[in-house]
């Protein structure tokens, strides 16, 4: 079964008069463990797009759903726990807390959850490691290179052990080297611990390692690869 889906979903945001169709009409699945990239230019509708999938905003039309269920018919309660215990989310800018330890950022997310902080430190150490930063626990974001910090980010965001990883533009502030790095550590947790990941990105390197590419353009999903619109980016 899917994990999450997305049927016939629009959502257009109204500004004075004029209207704009940010995700419009959008149909896709995601199986456990798959990895799909969204490749979509700036304003195609990629960060609604999550924020859909995530609970964070209702469609106007159409459904979201994950495992089976229909997100819209969850009560708060059960909204809340999809967002906290079953959506991981990893962002451009990393949402790092300075002068907190990479140990301390990545324990956030399970502090948050009534964890104590010895707990919390346990549980996401091996996610640390796992993400090459064992050496580095001790350091603060600002002692830490820019691929490293989303290693950070991606370690906080799996350390409840989500099942649905969501990306926006994870690669937009590290250079073609460490994107391909954190693309291919991605694309290796998904399969790893069968994580979906929906990652949305204008990074063509994401071509190359997901299982899935669709182009967003304008709020509508096409399969595969716009090539006019990742040529200038390809050359
Ligand atoms: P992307 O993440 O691909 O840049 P967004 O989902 O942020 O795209 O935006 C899609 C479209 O919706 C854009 O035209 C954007 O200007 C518009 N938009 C996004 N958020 C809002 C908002 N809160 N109010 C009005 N328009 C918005
Ligand atoms: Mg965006």
């Amino acid at each position: 079964m899917s994990a999450l889906e997305l049927r016939d979903v629009v959502k257009h945001y109204s500004t004075g008069a004029e209207v704009v169709r940010a995700v419009d009409d959008v149909s896709l699945s995601i199986l456990p463990g798959e990895f799909v990239a969204l490749y979509g230019p700036s304003g195609s509708g990629k960060t609604t797009l999550l924020m859909l999938a995530a609970g964070l905003m209702d469609p106007d039309g159409g459904e979201v759903l994950f495992g089976g269920r229909q997100l819209a018919r969850m009560s708060t309660r059960e909204r809340s726990r999809y967002r906290r215990d079953e959506v991981g989310f990893v962002f451009q800018s990393f949402h790092l807390i300075e002068g907190a330890s990479a140990l301390d950022n990545a324990a956030l997310k399970l502090l948050g959850d009534g964890c104590s902080m010895r707990q919390a430190h346990r549980r996401v150490r091996p996610w640390l490691e796992r993400v090459g930063l064992g050496e580095r626990l001790t350091e603060p974001p600002s002692r830490l290179s820019m691929g490293e910090r989303q290693r950070v980010a991606i370690a906080r965001a799996l350390a409840n052990e989500p099942r649905l990883l969501l990306a926006d533009e994870p690669t937009g502030n590290l250079d073609s080297k460490r994107s391909r790095q954190v693309l291919a550590l991605l694309r290796e947790l998904a399969h790893e611990h069968a994580v979906s990941v929906l990652l949305v990105t204008h990074d063509s390197q994401a071509i190359e390692v997901a299982d899935r590419i669709h182009t967003l353009r304008d709020g509508h999903l096409a399969d595969g690869l716009d090539a006019e619109l990742a040529l200038p980016s390809l050359l």
